[in-house]
């Protein structure tokens, strides 16, 4: 088992991240609840005791930037007035091309475009003609500093002649204002990026962490890959030698610039024998997950397992001995065997129906998800600060931390799901799932779902070679 070697902690800080191992700390994992599938802004820390091999080891992970921001948002505006405080603005560039001298200016506070035309020796009235176009050309009636404006102008006899004029509106599109039988018009243009497929795969021989950088992924597609799987493979406890993964990546580019940095499109991960497969896809309002190849969902909406665990100390049964009270008793739920203090999250989403001591339970946290299911969180140590009845809570969000109360032999948590009153064994009950790919996209995903597939299975020759 793998389960000592593998462990990390990841924080959801916007920052540089240094983590220094600690040793002989009991392994766990933690995955804070709202860490988006995307795995923007996150950054992470590593565990990895095999990788280090007794020796302090630090991992740093750069925080993701958003690609390219839109050179129209008040974020990159400010962002340049903060980079622009202690700079001296370069002179315009210029280049000439058919004719045409191109320049390039930088829309400082206060600008206007028809000061932006006087600057450059341009006629202010044409700015005007532009601004009348409406609608289209508002980016251009509304400047914001920061923004970058390509101007091209021919000039004869001493007159500039405004020819084309163009600024980005975001990653991929952008306004271009150009001559048209002596007129100014306006079109918004969109440009095609390339995309371009990278397929990382790899065994696992000591950890995901570790076999996963060695593979050529990054700490950000490592958490995500764990995330992805994380409802069906329980990294901390299921991990073997010998499973593999195979991971697709793609990245877009737009004229030689990243606008999409490496992005998990789909992924493979043979976990003892058994094969999990996912597949992104973006619905129509753009909106991306991850589906199995048939579009289920992978994510449940209930978690197995509302603790990051060490180990499970006992499992549902109709019959079993108590521990303490050495009797013959039903065991109607999981006990999950954590340091005390460790935070349980709400299993799905719910209210409390309630929170506090209830006989051998200790203090106990019970959560109506919907008519037909409750679960129930007992022996905590304490619990969130504010939680009461009626308290309405979401999936992930911490209610109470682990704890020995009531009648228990050590920190744990006994955790229970009650399908319409009946406690059913929360390893193996059926959950419902998320939303899967609703039947009108479904040829669409299929198809999409095929071309991964058929990119992914291209993995084998190389597989061979790199084990
Ligand atoms: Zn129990």
């Amino acid at each position: 088992m793998l389960d000592k070697d593998y462990r990390y902690y990841i924080s959801k800080i916007d920052n540089i991240k240094t983590y220094r191992r600690k040793r002989n700390h009991t392994p766990w994992l933690v995955l804070l609840g709202c860490i988006g599938i995307l795995g923007t802004g996150a950054s992470l820390a590593l565990y990895d005791r095999d990788l280090s091999k007794n020796l302090d080891y630090n991992i740093q992970t750069q925080p993701e930037t958003s690609p390219n921001p839109s050179a129209n948002t008040e974020e990159s505006a400010s962002l340049f007035r903060k980079n622009m405080e202690n700079v001296i603005v370069a002179p315009p560039v210029q280049r000439v091309a058919n004719n045409e001298i191109w320049q390039e200016v930088i829309v400082n506070k206060g600008d206007s475009l028809s000061v932006i035309f006087a600057n450059s020796g341009l006629d202010p009235r044409e700015s005007y003609e532009i601004i009348s176009l409406g609608k289209i050309a508002s980016p251009l009636a509304y400047l914001m500093p920061g923004n970058l404006l390509k101007i091209a102008y021919t000039e004869s006899e001493g007159v500039r002649k405004l020819s084309k004029l163009r600024t980005n509106i975001n990653t991929t599109d952008y306004l271009e204002i150009y001559q048209k039988d002596n007129k100014l018009q306006a079109r918004r243009i969109t440009q095609e990026p390339d995309i371009h497929h990278k397929l990382v795969v790899g065994t696992i021989k000591h950890s995901l962490v570790k076999d996963g950088l060695h593979a050529g992924l990054k700490n950000t597609q490592i958490m995500n890959l764990a995330h992805i799987f994380g409802e069906d493979i329980d990294f901390t406890s299921d991990l073997q030698p010998k499973d593999r993964f195979r991971v697709l990546l793609e990245e877009s580019y737009l004229q030689d610039k990243v606008i999409e940095k490496e992005t998990i499109i789909a992924a493979e991960f043979i976990n003892q024998g058994k094969i999990f497969r996912a597949i992104r896809y973006t619905d129509l309002y753009g909106n991306s997950n991850y589906y199995t190849p048939e579009g289920e969902s992978l994510r449940r909406d209930f978690s197995r397992a509302p603790v990051h665990y060490t180990r499970i100390s006992s499992y549902f049964s109709s019959k079993r001995k108590h521990p303490v009270l050495q009797k013959d008793r039903a065991h109607n739920g999981v006990d999950y065997a954590a340091p005390s203090g460790t935070p349980i999250q709400a299993a799905s989403n719910g209210k409390v129906i309630f929170s506090g001591k209830k006989g051998g339970y200790g203090n106990v946290v019970i959560l109506k998800h919907n008519e037909k299911y409750r679960t129930l969180y007992a022996h905590l140590s304490r619990f969130k600060k504010g939680l009461k009845q009626d308290t309405k809570v979401k999936k992930g969000e911490i209610i109470g931390y682990v704890g020995q109360t009531g009648l228990a032999t050590g920190p744990h948590l006994h955790y229970e799901i009650r399908v319409n009153g009946t406690p059913r064994n929360p390893l193996t009950v059926e959950l419902p799932k998320a939303e899967n790919i609703p039947a009108t996209l479904m040829k669409d995903f299929r198809n999409t779902a095929h071309e991964l597939i058929t990119q992914l299975e291209m993995a084998d020759t190389d597989l061979a070679v790199l084990d």
